[in-house]
Formats: C-alpha cells, sequence, structure tokens
C-alpha cells in the first residue's frame, strides 16, 4: 500500500482544525479507534500509522481478537454493553470502561479490580432517554456519582453518550451541550475521588460538532477504516 493520505491523516487533521477554531489544545482530544467488526489486518494497517488507542464494544470478540494482533502497545478501552459474567474478562483486557450504566454493574467491576488499582470508568447517559438505548437517566447521573464515588475499585473520570439518531451533525449538538452540562454539574458538586475530566461523544458523522461541545474522548469507526 502507498503512503498516500490514510483517512486517519485527515481525522486528526480535522480535530486539529476545529480545537484551533475553538480554542482548545488538540491534546486535550484523544482519537478512540473503534475497530469492532475489523479484522486484525485491518487493525495493523491503523495502528502501523501511529494509532495506539482503539475500542471494542464486545467483550467476547475483543478477547478473541487482540491475542490476534499481538501489539502490546495498543490500549484498548469498551465503548459497549458489559453483562456482569463477563465484567472478569473486561477488567483484563480493557484500560477503561466508557458503558457503566449502574450500580450493580460498577459494583461489580469494584469487586474484582479492587485488590489491584481502580479502573476507569465512565457513566453512560441515556441523553435522549430512550428506551431501546442503555444509560443512565440525565436526572439520575448526580446520584449515581455520588453513589460510585463509595466503590474502591472504579474510579469515575467522566461521562459517555449515544444521543439520538441525527441526519446533520448539527442536530447532535444539543445532546452534547446537555453531557458537558451534566459532566460540570457532577465536578461542581466535589464528590470525594471524583474529577470528571472525561466527555466520551461524537461518532464519524459528528465529531467535530461534539469536539466543539467538549468531548476529550471522539469514538470514531467507519470514516477511520472506510476503504482507503
Ligand atoms: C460503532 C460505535 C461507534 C463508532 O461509530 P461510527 O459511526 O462508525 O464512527 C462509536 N461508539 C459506539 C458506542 C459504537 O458502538
Amino acid at each position: 500500500m502507498s503512503s498516500r493520505s490514510h483517512p486517519l491523516e485527515s481525522i486528526r487533521a480535522r480535530i486539529a482544525a476545529v480545537c484551533a477554531r475553538v480554542g482548545r489544545d488538540p491534546a486535550s482530544v484523544r482519537l478512540v479507534a473503534v475497530s469492532k467488526t475489523r479484522s486484525p489486518e485491518e487493525i495493523r494497517v491503523v495502528a502501523a500509522r501511529g494509532q495506539t488507542l482503539f475500542a471494542e464494544n464486545r467483550v467476547q470478540e475483543a478477547r478473541d481478537k487482540i491475542p490476534l494482533i499481538a501489539d502490546p502497545s495498543l490500549d484498548w478501552h469498551l465503548i459497549g454493553p458489559l453483562q456482569r459474567n463477563k465484567v472478569k474478562t473486561a477488567v483484563e483486557i480493557f484500560s477503561m470502561i466508557h458503558s457503566v450504566d449502574s450500580f450493580e454493574l460498577a459494583g461489580e467491576i469494584s469487586r474484582r479490580m479492587e485488590p489491584i488499582r481502580p479502573m476507569p470508568v465512565l457513566m453512560q447517559v441515556n441523553v435522549g432517554r430512550e428506551p431501546q438505548k442503555s444509560g443512565v437517566a440525565p436526572e439520575e447521573a448526580l446520584e449515581m456519582a455520588r453513589a460510585w464515588a463509595s466503590l474502591p475499585g472504579i474510579q469515575l473520570q467522566g461521562l459517555m453518550t449515544i444521543p439520538p439518531f441525527c441526519d446533520e451533525a448539527e442536530e447532535a449538538r444539543p445532546w452534547f451541550r446537555q453531557l458537558a452540562g451534566l459532566r460540570d454539574a457532577i465536578e461542581a458538586a466535589g464528590i470525594d475521588g471524583v474529577s470528571m475530566r472525561e466527555l466520551s461523544m461524537g461518532m464519524s458523522l459528528d465529531f467535530e460538532v461534539a469536539v466543539e461541545e467538549g468531548a476529550t474522548l471522539v469514538r470514531i469507526g467507519s470514516a477511520l477504516f472506510a476503504a482507503a
């Protein structure tokens, strides 16, 4: 394959351009390469371009695939639903879990991690209150954060959302803004041990709007792995 521009470079350039426009440090936005359904070969191509942070949405798929990639320099996040019986495996694979949405799940992760180190987690918030989507209801997020703060084996570091489907990136803005406001409110509550630095929001079609609204982790799959 030639060294012609890869989507990774154009996505990075677009993130940097948004940061320049809104006065953010580009280092404050991390690109999360969403590699679900992608083969080890496809993932290696992106890793060879310097991308080290990847995310999967299924524990099983990640467990089977990551050993085949055999690159210990890569860092893996979980962004999909986590069943309690998969927590033991998940905490061995992932360095951050974006999709924690209940006290029971947070407690299970804590129990598995407690003697080792706290697991960095994000609280998934269902901003659109869509019945088919996981996530804590926005009005419950603050109390949930207080409850999680008492669990020794997790460290709440921010919020994540998958907003209602939008045809236009601009339509996602109010949802991103809502998540950022919720993050600010939890931070302002000054809960011991909770530092809400991360906002995981924005995907292939709307990541620029998400960065404008404060995203620190943008989860990009199709735009990155699209045929180069
Ligand atoms: C698949 C997925 C993404 C990436 O979506 P694209 O539109 O392909 O960029 C982001 N977040 C989650 C939770 C996903 O499951």
